[in-house]
């Protein structure tokens, strides 16, 4: 779809720090994160809704193998999940790891929204989560 920031990620003419890639999705760090590091998963079609994926179960294993990846990476082994289209009208989960072992000190880091310290802060993020060599 044309005017759709996600398409234009999944097919490479907007630059993005992508996470991971297999065959019809794509997974990249959100440039206005909740916590450094947050992910968004999304399949390379443009639908709104999860009930819309063409493969649904690949899509949902796409998002797991990163959840998981994110777990190992992650001291507290919690990640937040949501599903979320508000803002750009293409489905995408939003995968978080957690940075606290305190689930308050989380929360109230995601009520702040931990954005990164210019490009340096948001590279040293991707070379940390990203999956992909
Ligand atoms: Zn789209």
């Amino acid at each position: 779809m044309s005017d759709c920031i996600f398409c234009e990620i999944a097919t490479g003419k907007r630059d993005s720090h992508i996470i991971q890639k297999e065959y019809g999705f794509v997974a990249f760090l959100d440039i206005d994160p909740y916590l450094p590091g947050h992910t968004i998963a999304i399949p390379n079609e443009h639908v709104q809704d999860l009930f819309s994926v063409y493969n649904q179960d690949k899509y949902l294993d796409f998002c797991k193998r990163i959840i998981y990846h994110f777990r190992n990476k992650s001291s507290t082994r919690l990640v937040y999940t949501f599903i979320m289209t508000h803002k750009v009208p293409h489905l995408g989960m939003h995968i978080i790891p957690n940075v606290s072992d305190s689930f308050r000190d989380s929360m109230d880091l995601l009520r702040l929204r931990g954005g990164y310290n210019g490009t340096e802060s948001l590279n040293q993020v991707y070379d940390y989560y990203k999956m992909m060599k």
